[in-house]
């Protein structure tokens, strides 16, 4: 059994003080849904914030980017063990951080190893583009990413890793995948992938996420697939009764 996971990705919104007044209120909610890993993953500026409001809580806290590097001159980047101080997730590969940034899959590569070598639960997003969806590439794009992405990983690590499925023409636009071409990808691409770099049994032990304009009235299609573990969450989880109907989805 695979225990259902939501994470909220706020990408590059909300101030210290704006972070507290969510946290405040969606933690209240949150608390009262049980059996689902829930994860919210602020700005780097509001981690310390949210770090302490979510003391004591079981709900955790992700980065959403990091260097491979231990220390040194990277000017404006975070390390693995900085990230490590407060968080017990990380989001890596995001499909802004791979158009924005060049995040290649041998660099979220490398940041996935420097996530093992700290001992940080990774959240390494796939995904085709519009492009890619119409020329109908997804499997093929979905499969080099994830192999490329995840190679290299010692066998006891590899179940601990979560892969969130996000095409990326469906992040941001309101338009969401269906669950069943969702699911699709992860049980037919994605799964088997794995298998062919940790074996059958991790394939199946390894959370496997949908993301791309999830909102708590598309979220039971995609939550009652069955290779699909559960969400990652942008826009929706920046409102409080949206995220924690879509966790409480999850849970159910
Ligand atoms: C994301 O940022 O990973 C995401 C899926 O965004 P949204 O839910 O807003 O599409």
């Amino acid at each position: 059994m695979r225990t259902p996971f939501v994470a909220g990705n706020w990408k590059m919104n909300k101030t210290i003080a704006e972070a507290r007044d969510l946290v405040s209120t969606l933690s209240i909610k949150l608390r009262e849904i049980n059996s689902v890993e829930k994860v919210l993953c602020p700005p780097f500026m509001s981690l310390l914030a949210v770090s302490t409001l979510l003391e004591g809580s079981d709900i955790g806290l992700g980065a959403q980017n990091m260097h491979w590097e231990e220390k040194g001159a990277f000017t404006g980047e975070v390390s693995p063990a900085m990230v490590k101080e407060l968080c017990k997730y990380i989001i890596l590969g995001h499909s802004e951080r791979r158009a924005y940034f060049g995040e290649t899959d041998e660099i979220v590569n490398r940041k996935l190893i420097a996530a093992q070598t700290v001992d940080l639960t990774p959240i390494v997003c796939v995904g085709e583009t519009l492009d890619q969806y119409e020329s109908k590439l997804t499997r093929e794009v979905v499969s080099k990413q994830t192999s490329l992405s995840l190679r290299d990983v010692s066998p006891a690590f590899a179940p601990r890793i979560v892969v969130a499925y996000e095409p990326v023409w469906a992040i941001g636009t309101g338009k969401a995948s269906n669950g069943p071409e969702a699911n699709a990808v992860v049980k037919d691409v994605i799964r088997p992938a794995l298998a062919e770099l940790f074996g059958n049994e991790t394939a199946q032990a390894i959370r496997v996420l949908y993301g791309g304009s999830v909102t708590s009235s598309n979220a039971v299609e995609f939550f009652g697939q069955p290779d699909i573990d559960g969400a990652l969450v942008g826009g929706a989880s920046l409102k409080v009764d949206e995220f924690a109907a879509i966790t409480k989805a999850a849970a159910n």
